[in-house]
């Protein structure tokens, strides 16, 4: 069972969002019972009997109740490396679409060509945009001034949603290396699979209403394109 160890733990029911004191009771000898929500009479959190592959393919679909389980319900601790390794992938997508760099067809020159400026330079503004779009719907949901977002731990926890509910930016890779004349669809559909998950993040983690989540991330959005706006003024100066 996939367990937070911690003192006075505060869970949440993956179907109401009702907070709970545990998730199931130990009666000893290896009995254990999950515990039922007095809120809606439901299993507190079903997934911790899942296996994770199941539960990654509800969290492909979506699913609230998946949301609210690795958000509140598990300690998964890995938001940083996977924000940097979803960079890496947008940095080397875009620097697979340069003028030049397509012939590439042995594997062993991925690590060489790694190596180049070009690479760097164009993880550094994945990062850039990153940073402005998670900027945005910061700044949109500061303006709804919501009582589920005053402290910084909410913040932080919005943070980390954001940062997990963008895992599907690891599709970006398979999907230009094994190239065929759907690519550029699919990187389309990457992308929007990648923001209908965050605005199910915002939703699950503060408790808000789709048209609010919605909006915040169309403010991400509009904080992006004002960047690559900018980046192009810039260029033709
Ligand atoms: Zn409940």
């Amino acid at each position: 069972m996939n367990r937070r160890m911690a003192v006075d733990p505060v869970y949440r029911c993956i179907e109401c969002n009702e907070e709970s004191g545990e998730l199931y009771k130990d009666y000893k000898h290896g009995v254990l019972k999950i515990t039922i929500c007095k809120s809606c009479l439901k299993p507190v959190d079903k997934y911790i009997e899942y296996d994770p592959v199941i539960i990654l393919i509800n969290a492909m679909l979506c699913k609230a109740q998946v949301y609210r389980h690795v958000l509140f319900n598990t300690s998964i601790n890995i938001h940083g490396k996977l924000c940097i390794f979803c960079l890496l992938c947008e940095a080397y997508t875009r620097w697979l679409q340069l003028p030049g760099s397509s012939s590439i067809t042995d594997p062993g020159d991925i690590i060489r060509y790694a190596k180049e400026w070009d690479f760097y330079r164009l993880f550094g503004i994945a990062l850039l945009e990153q940073s402005v779009y998670l900027s945005g719907i910061f700044t949109v949901l500061s303006l709804a001034r919501l009582k589920t977002l005053r402290s910084r731990s909410d913040f932080a926890l919005l943070l980390k949603a954001l940062l997990l509910s963008s895992y599907g930016k690891l599709f970006l890779v398979p999907a230009i290396i094994w190239e065929h004349d759907y690519t550029h669809l699919c990187l389309k559909l990457i992308t929007l699979f990648v923001l209908m998950s965050n605005t199910q993040a915002i939703r699950v983690t503060l408790n808000v209403s789709r048209k609010l989540s919605f909006l915040s991330i169309l403010g991400g959005l509009l904080f992006e394109n004002a960047l690559f706006y900018i980046q192009q003024k810039f260029q033709d100066v």
